[in-house]
């Protein structure tokens, strides 16, 4: 297909009986694979690599530029506002936790809680833990779970409302635009967690009306390493600097510290000027990609494998709300629709088990377990965990069809031969 190109190089895997296949990655949820592009960018730029904002030298002003550029670039992407901060961060879970050490005060007190649901994962929901917060549990639907959040809301007193943009557990997209008007009618102001919205979904935040988002580069089709928080720089300037240290102060004496304001205040130390600059890179690529040939070739692989899964006996595919079932067939009514994950079990068969044999036998790689939401599994009725199938750009319609037939082959014959698991692995 068109967009298999801007992904790298393909890998083989062993399978258990002899013998390799085409690994069938079904895990870009979790880390997705470099692009091409982004590869061939970082050796281009790892020559200039020196020290950033310190160095007058001409290494040190190409490497600062390249740094510096990525902000713009990823403002861009997100569509942020000219006022808003791009800090670099580490992932996802280090933006957030670094909101979190912003919230506003007042007399040294907070001065309003965070909310959130009971659907988001950890990353989302224990950096809110350490500060004054109430969570609420989704209704059985969207709708329904829109009504609690309004009624907790006009409660008062919420400064944050804290959202993913799309689950990682089942791939469903929440509405980001009404639920950041929700907020705004409260006084809240709201944060997306876009760690798997951003590489399936153009983002707005300045359409959506959005305060802060944050992602990661590693599921962007970048490496690991580099994260983002974008959003309003009165909050960030005025909160405790992230990471105290070199770059963050404006005057530093030997017991106290005046403190620097935007980015820099959060971004003491060295920072990981290729992991920034690999993930604008990323960014460019997806913000140029046909949009109706993206979508299509995801909700292509979305609607086989749900099809087919659910044709199957002893296969129940998991969602959190009722009333965005529709969103499996692309259509004008779908709603926010779903991202390219999709969550299920077999009966009779541990998640682990089945993931293990999908792997030796089959070449596939996909995720089990419970996808650090232990709150959502739990509700779901899946204490034990589930599986989850992930993909995006360098995906093919063979994958899912191997993923298919694979289940299929351990429904009608069992694994084959005994295994005894040991730390996880099937050992014959
Ligand atoms: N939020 C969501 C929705 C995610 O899927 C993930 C990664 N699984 C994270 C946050 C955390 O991302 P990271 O591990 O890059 O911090």
């Amino acid at each position: 297909h068109p967009l298999a190109a801007v992904t790298g190089a393909e890998i083989r895997t062993p399978l258990i009986h002899g013998g390799h296949v085409r690994y069938a990655n079904l895990d870009y949820g979790a880390s997705a694979p470099a692009l091409s592009v982004v590869s061939a960018y970082l050796n281009e730029i790892l020559p200039y690599y020196a020290s950033v904002h310190r160095g007058a030298g001409y290494a040190s002003q190409i490497s600062t530029s390249v740094y510096e550029n990525a902000r713009t670039i990823v403002r861009d992407f997100v569509g942020g506002r000219a006022d808003d901060s791009v800090i670099f961060t580490r992932n996802t879970t280090d933006s957030l936790n670094l909101l979190a050490g912003c919230l506003p005060l007042k007399d040294g007190q907070h001065s309003g809680d965070v909310l959130y649901l009971d659907i988001e994962h950890h990353a989302n929901l224990l950096p809110w833990q350490g500060v004054p917060h109430r969570s609420i549990v989704a209704a059985p639907t969207l709708a329904g779970t829109l009504n609690r959040l309004r009624a907790e809301l006009a409660l008062g007193n919420v400064a944050l409302l804290a959202v993913t943009g799309a689950s990682n557990v089942t791939g469903e997209i929440l509405p980001i635009d009404t639920l950041a008007a929700l907020a705004h009618e409260y006084g809240a102001r709201i944060v997306v967690d876009a760690a798997q919205l951003a590489a399936h979904r153009r983002i707005n935040i300045s359409a959506d009306d959005v305060d802060y988002v944050a992602f990661s580069g590693h599921k962007l089709y970048a490496p690991f390493g580099a994260g983002v928080l974008v959003g309003r720089p009165d909050w960030l300037d005025a909160g405790t600097p992230h990471l105290a240290g070199g770059g963050a102060v404006r005057d530093a004496r030997l017991d106290s510290v005046t403190w620097t304001t935007g980015p820099a205040r959060h971004e003491g130390g060295s920072p990981n000027v290729l992991g920034a600059a690999t993930l604008a890179r990323a960014t460019q690529v997806i913000a140029a990609l046909d949009e109706k040939d993206w979508q299509a070739h995801e909700d292509a692989i979305r609607s086989y494998l749900v099809d087919g899964l659910q044709r199957i006996d002893g296969v129940t595919v998991h969602r959190i709300f009722a009333d965005t079932a529709a969103a499996d067939r692309p259509a004008e009514d779908a709603g926010p629709g779903s991202i390219g994950v999709v969550n299920f079990s077999l009966k009779g068969y541990d998640a682990g088990l089945v993931a293990a044999y999908l792997a030796a036998e089959h070449g596939i790689g996909l995720r089990d377990g419970r996808f650090c939401a232990h709150p959502l599994l739990k509700r779901l009725g899946l204490p034990a965990g589930s599986l989850r199938a992930s993909f995006g750009l360098g995906s093919r319609l063979e994958d899912a069809q191997r993923l298919l037939a694979g289940i299929e082959e351990l429904l009608r014959t069992g694994p084959g031969w005994d295994y005894v698991v040991d730390a996880g692995r099937w050992v014959p």
